[in-house]
Formats: structure tokens, C-alpha cells, sequence
């Protein structure tokens, strides 16, 4: 059995992996700050016999490996960017940045992608051209636009690209795949309400901003109740309302921050259009002003049939059918690989970093979190087989 020698051969020698993800984890750096982790990448790959480049995207990095004369290229990408979290706990690999921690698992995938990186160097057999896209800034600073507009694609063509995310409250060792939306699109919103300030005890010469952005507020409970049909996905969440200081004192400004999610195009621009809608025409009812401003965020990550289906058989033909969803439920949070996906065929993955109880369920971006190194072999065996079966 080719999978279980395979198996063995990566993971005597994962160990190493496990060092280095934890050295990465104990050297967090912020989104297009990846100055150490990125060079380190760079160096393993060089070592490894990859044609590396670095500074795409500012810290990106690609690395490129081409065997025979086939035409087919994949591309794989791990993301490198921690956040802005103090660790807790007493590991001995803890963040030595004050204030910045791989919350997310990045260290991991990193190193997943690393650990896969050497053995496909030595023991792959393919055809074709193979690139590993090390990522910068995916927390919500969108690196993978900028490595695309830095022309990622263009000077490394793929026919697909792939990338998994770690997983907390999965069974570790889970493969979680989905065809269609998988991520959702996530705008934000800040609102300002302009009223008339003055005294407490005499609203009527007054305009005032709080009873106006109170009112917003639950008229944008009634976009998803009323207008999102009901069998489709949306999230508008008022994430911040501030306004006034004092009991006696109205406030002259009030100001709202949103997070809004979808999971289709369509509904994306009907939230858009309701929440301009109902913003002005509630606070022009109040006789306050009001100024909405919509920021693009992160678009809906949608995974293609065919290679979804082929990343689903990989990970059946290596852990059989006990440990792959083949079709999970989509998720309200967003990614950026999903900038990715909107140029080039691909799947974005989950794989489970410890079920409900265990060490590994701890959620990401919660102070508390620690990727799973247990991933490290199944998740790097999985790479090496989906370019193996991508590039026969
Ligand atoms: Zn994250
Ligand atoms: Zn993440």
C-alpha cells in the first residue's frame, strides 16, 4: 500500500514540522508583516530545489516546481498571518510578541504546506507544474488580492487552486469538504447620524440622533426576517453604537458599525440596497442626516464541482469514508482565498483540529487557541496526493 508507506515516511520524519510550526507560533507576525516567517518559507523551499519568489503581495512568496513536459499546473496556497490577540497559557512555544498571536492556526497550515513542500520535492511523481503560494495577510487585510494583483496568476498560471483551514470543534483529522458557497461575502458598514444636540430637558428644540439610530437598528432586524427569502443566508450584525456622554445632554452625533454576511451574490446587493434604504429613510423620518459607508469587504467563496470532487476522493482514498464530510455546511465567517477562487476553479477545505471537549475544540481568534499539531501528517500526505493525482 503506496498511502500507508507514504504515511510512514512522513511522519517519522514530521517532527520536524511540528519544531518549526511551533517556532513559527512562538514568532507571530501581523498581516504584511510576515518579514520572518516569509523568509523562513523562502529558504526551506530554496533548500528543497523550488524556483522561489518572494515579495508578491509585499510578504507573499510562490514556489515553483516543474517536472516533465506536462502542460497542467496546480496551485496550493497556506496563509502566514497572525493577530493582534495576547496568548494565553504557559506552552512553551507562546507567542514572544506581546500582543500578537497565530489565533487562527496559520503557524499550522504553514507548516502543513511546508511538510508537504519536502516530500513532494523528494518522492512526488508528477507531470506538470506545481505552485506553492505562501500567503500573506488573510485576516481581513486581503493579501490575497494584492499577491493577485501583483500578478500572481499571471506569472503562475494554475488550472486549479486549493487551500484548508483548520477546524476547531471537528474530530481532528476530519476532512470537511463542500461544493458551492462555503464562505460567506462580509461587508462593513459605518453609519453616522447627524442630529441637532441641546439640552436633556428640552427634546423639542433637539434632533435627536439616539432615538433615530435606536429605531435603525431594529428596522435592520426586519432586512433579514423580511426581505432575505427565507430559505437563503444573511447576517446583519450592529457591531458598535455609540452616542452621548451625559443623562441630561443630547447627543448631536451617533454613530453604528455593521458586519454584514451572504452567501450568493444576490443577496449581498439586496442588503446593500435595504440598508441605504432604511438608514435614510428612518433617520430623515427622526429629521436627522444621515451618511452611510459601504466598504467591500471579503467576497462569498464558492468551490467548483469538479475539483471538490477530486479533493473529496484524495482524502476517501487516504482516510477512507469514517473520517470525509463530502459535504459540509457552509460557514458565516469569510476568507480571502475566495479572491482566489473568483479567478481560478479550486476547493477550499476544512480539516478537524479536536472535537467538542478535547484540547483542540478551543475557537480560533479566542486567546486560548492552539492549532493541533496532530494535522500536520495527514493534512501534508493530503497535499502530496492531490498534486500526485492532479498532475498524473
Ligand atoms: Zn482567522
Ligand atoms: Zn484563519
Amino acid at each position: 500500500m503506496q498511502a500507508s508507506y507514504l504515511g510512514q515516511a512522513i511522519s517519522s520524519r514530521v517532527g520536524e514540522f511540528i519544531e518549526l510550526r511551533r517556532d513559527i507560533h512562538a514568532h507571530p507576525e501581523l498581516p504584511f508583516e510576515e518579514h520572518r516567517t516569509s523568509a523562513l518559507v523562502a529558504r526551506k523551499l530554496g533548500e528543497w530545489g523550488y524556483e522561489v519568489t518572494c515579495g508578491l503581495g509585499g510578504t507573499g512568496v510562490v514556489g515553483r516546481l516543474k517536472r516533465g513536459e506536462g502542460h497542467r499546473s496546480l496551485g496550493i496556497r497556506a496563509d502566514m498571518d497572525a493577530l493582534p490577540i495576547a496568548e494565553e497559557g504557559s506552552r512553551e512555544w507562546r507567542s514572544r510578541h506581546p500582543g500578537v498571536m497565530h489565533a487562527c492556526g496559520h503557524d499550522g497550515h504553514t507548516a502543513i504546506l511546508l511538510a508537504a513542500a519536502k516530500y513532494i520535492a523528494r518522492q512526488a511523481d508528477f507531470n506538470g507544474t506545481l505552485n506553492l503560494i505562501f500567503q500573506p495577510a488573510e485576516e481581513g487585510a486581503g493579501g490575497a488580492v494584492k499577491m493577485i494583483a501583483d500578478g500572481l496568476f499571471e506569472r503562475f498560471p494554475c488550472d486549479a487552486v486549493f487551500a484548508l483551514h483548520n477546524m476547531p470543534g471537528i474530530e481532528a483529522g476530519k476532512f470537511v469538504f463542500r461544493t458551492g458557497p462555503a464562505m460567506a461575502s462580509s461587508d462593513d458598514v459605518f453609519i453616522t447620524l447627524e442630529g441637532v444636540g441641546g439640552h436633556g430637558a428640552m427634546p423639542h428644540t433637539c434632533a435627536d440622533p439616539i432615538v433615530a439610530a435606536s429605531s435603525i437598528v431594529m428596522a435592520l432586524q426586519t432586512i433579514v426576517a423580511r426581505n432575505v427569502p427565507p430559505l437563503r443566508t444573511a447576517v446583519v450584525t450592529v457591531g458598535a453604537l455609540h452616542a452621548g456622554q451625559a443623562n441630561n445632554v443630547i447627543a448631536p452625533q451617533a454613530t453604528m458599525a455593521l458586519s454584514v454576511r451572504a452567501l450568493d451574490r444576490e443577496v449581498r446587493d439586496l442588503l446593500k440596497a435595504r440598508i441605504f434604504e432604511l438608514v435614510e429613510q428612518q433617520a430623515a423620518s427622526y429629521r436627522v442626516k444621515a451618511r452611510v459607508d459601504w466598504r467591500d469587504g471579503y467576497t462569498v467563496l464558492v468551490n467548483t464541482p469538479r475539483e471538490t470532487a477530486l479533493a473529496t476522493q484524495v482524502a476517501l482514498d487516504l482516510f477512507g469514508p469514517e473520517r470525509v464530510v463530502a459535504q459540509g455546511e457552509p460557514m458565516t465567517a469569510s476568507e480571502d482565498f475566495a479572491f482566489m477562487l473568483e479567478k481560478v476553479p479550486g476547493s477550499y477545505l476544512q480539516v478537524g483540529n479536536g472535537a467538542a471537549g478535547s484540547p483542540g475544540a478551543c475557537m480560533v481568534h479566542n486567546p486560548a487557541y492552539d492549532f493541533n499539531d496532530d494535522l500536520i501528517e495527514p493534512a501534508s500526505r493530503f497535499w502530496f496526493k492531490l498534486a500526485e493525482n492532479f498532475l498524473k
